[in-house]
């Protein structure tokens, strides 16, 4: 709401001719990914928590101190979603599911829910449970994260006008709304490039960066262009559907 809010205010960046039909495409999305998030939590909390009571992982292996465990905890609970949100884009199977993300053609903060629910159990919950047993990430590390990512995914997806020196000094590290944006454009060179959440370094290191100035993207993919392909029902039905990518 605050982002809405924010929006109506301060004006977009991306031209929204029908902010009411979008919304309600979105809204069921919300229902749900709200919903799953809450009870999948239980499953990765108890994992996480069974996780750390054996003393599994790097972390408890190595001497350092806790404000540092802290700071590399979410460092690595990002790397290892960069991975995961990049084999999204590689195999044609988890695409399925993580295209509907991409399909939104009028990005606003909504589009952060819009997500196939079964993406909640192949990446959300996975990735953290992955993170905990590789790195030995305990609760309290789980729960800054989530403080951090949080405000992080909204501002990336909001549909406000961020100034490009933002991008040269912010964004050498983390990642900028406009830097996220680049990767929800329509061109695929695009789309695949950008993977992280918070720290945009990590496609830096892993050469996955890319710039575009905000105003020259285009988001959505084209196949999922008609109002049709932009309904919650149409959306829910397209991973089991052959969609093949038009540029
Ligand atoms: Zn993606
Ligand atoms: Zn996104």
């Amino acid at each position: 709401m605050l982002f809405y809010s924010l929006e109506h205010l301060l004006g977009n960046q991306i031209k929204v001719d029908n902010k009411t039909v979008h919304w309600a495409n979105n809204f069921p999305f919300m229902i749900v990914f709200v919903a799953l998030n809450f009870l999948w939590a239980f499953v990765v909390v108890f994992c996480m928590d069974w996780l750390n009571s054996k003393e599994i992982g790097l972390f408890y292996l190595l001497d350092m101190p806790y404000w540092l465990k802290l700071i590399l905890g979410v460092a690595m609970l990002d790397l290892v979603s960069y991975w995961f949100h990049r084999f999204s884009h590689l195999a044609p199977f988890l695409w399925r599911f993580h295209q509907v993300h991409h399909s939104d053609t009028k990005m606003d903060a909504s589009t952060n829910f819009r997500g196939h629910p079964i993406e909640t159990f192949l990446w959300f919950g996975t990735s953290n449970i992955l993170a905990a047993s590789i790195f030995g990430i305990d609760l309290l590390t789980f729960g800054l994260y989530f403080l951090i990512v949080t405000p992080f995914i909204f501002l990336e997806h909001a549909n406000l006008r961020f100034p490009i020196w933002l991008d040269k000094t912010v964004g050498l590290v983390f990642t900028t709304p406009n830097i996220h944006k680049v990767h929800h454009d329509q061109d695929q060179h695009y789309t695949d490039s950008n993977f992280a959440d918070i720290f945009i370094l990590w496609d830096r290191i892993f050469g996955t960066y890319t710039y575009k100035p905000a105003e020259q993207i285009k988001p959505g993919l084209e196949e999922f262009d008609t109002a049709e392909q932009q309904s919650f029902w149409y959306l829910l039905k397209s991973p089991f559907m052959n969609i093949k990518r038009k540029i």
